[in-house]
C-alpha cells in the first residue's frame, strides 16, 4: 500500500518569501515540493525553470517533485535532475517514445512520472505504465494555477489504479488540480495516494503552515 503523501505546489506561494513559504510546508508535515514548470508554448502560461527549482533545492531539503509541462521535454531533462529534482513527470502529448524518455530519467537518478491532460484517454499511457514510478492525472486543464476541479477524471484515476494493480505495479497516483478539503477525499476514494494542491495551501486564511496541515490531515485520514 503506498503512503499518502502531500505535495503543495510552489508556484501558488508567494515567490516575495519564498524560503519561508517552504520552511512552512516543512514544518506542516508536507511530503515533496510540487514544481509546475509551463513553457508558454504546450500551455499559453510561462512560469519557473531550472534555477527557480535549484534555489528551492537550496531551501529545502524535500524531494521535489518536477512536473514538465514543456515541449520536447527530453531536452531539458538532465537540467532538471542537475538542478536537484527527485521526480521528473512528463506528458504523454509531448513525448512519442515515451518509454524513451522514462528510461533517460531513470539513467539520471531521478524518479520517472507520467501525465496526460484531461481530453487525453487513459490508454495513451499504456506502453509506458510499467515502467513508470508515478501517474499523475490531471484533474484541470494544464496552464493556470487556480482552476476549478473536474469531476469527470475521477473515473480516470480508477481506471488507472485497475490498470496498475493488474500490472502488480506500485506506481504512485498523483492527481493535480483543483485540489482542496472538498476534492482530496474524492482522489483518494478513487485511488490516488499523492496529492498536489496549490491555493488551498498558500492561500489559507491562516497562513501556508496551516493549509498544508489541514490538507496534509486529510490525506493522511483512513479513505470513508
Ligand atoms: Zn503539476
Amino acid at each position: 500500500m503506498n503512503p499518502y503523501l502531500l505535495s503543495p505546489s510552489i508556484i501558488a506561494s508567494d515567490f516575495t518569501r519564498l524560503a519561508e513559504e517552504i520552511h512552512a510546508c516543512e514544518s506542516s508535515a508536507a511530503d515533496w515540493l510540487h514544481m509546475d514548470i509551463m513553457d508558454g508554448h504546450f500551455v499559453p502560461t510561462i512560469t519557473i525553470g531550472p534555477l527557480f527549482v535549484q534555489a528551492c533545492k537550496r531551501a529545502s531539503k524535500l524531494p521535489l517533485d518536477v512536473h514538465l509541462m514543456i515541449s520536447e521535454p527530453e531536452k531539458y531533462i538532465e537540467e532538471f535532475a542537475k538542478a536537484g529534482a527527485s521526480n521528473i513527470t512528463v506528458h504523454v502529448e509531448t513525448c512519442p517514445d515515451l518509454p524513451k524518455v522514462i528510461n533517460k530519467i531513470h539513467s539520471l537518478g531521478c524518479k520517472a512520472g507520467i501525465t496526460l491532460n484531461p481530453s487525453t484517454p487513459a490508454s495513451a499511457l499504456d506502453s509506458a505504465l510499467p515502467l513508470a514510478d508515478l501517474v499523475l492525472v490531471m484533474s484541470v486543464n494544464p496552464g493556470y494555477s487556480g482552476q476549478a476541479f473536474m469531476p469527470e477524471m475521477i473515473a480516470k484515476v480508477e481506471e488507472i489504479r485497475n490498470k496498475l494493480n493488474a500490472l502488480r505495479s506500485h506506481a504512485h497516483i498523483e492527481v493535480d488540480g483543483g485540489i482542496n478539503a472538498e476534492t482530496l477525499p474524492l482522489m483518494k476514494k478513487a485511488g490516488a495516494n499523492v496529492f498536489v494542491t496549490g491555493n488551498a495551501a498558500f492561500k489559507h486564511l491562516k497562513g501556508t503552515a496551516e493549509g498544508v496541515r489541514v490538507l496534509k490531515e486529510i490525506a493522511s485520514s483512513p479513505v470513508s
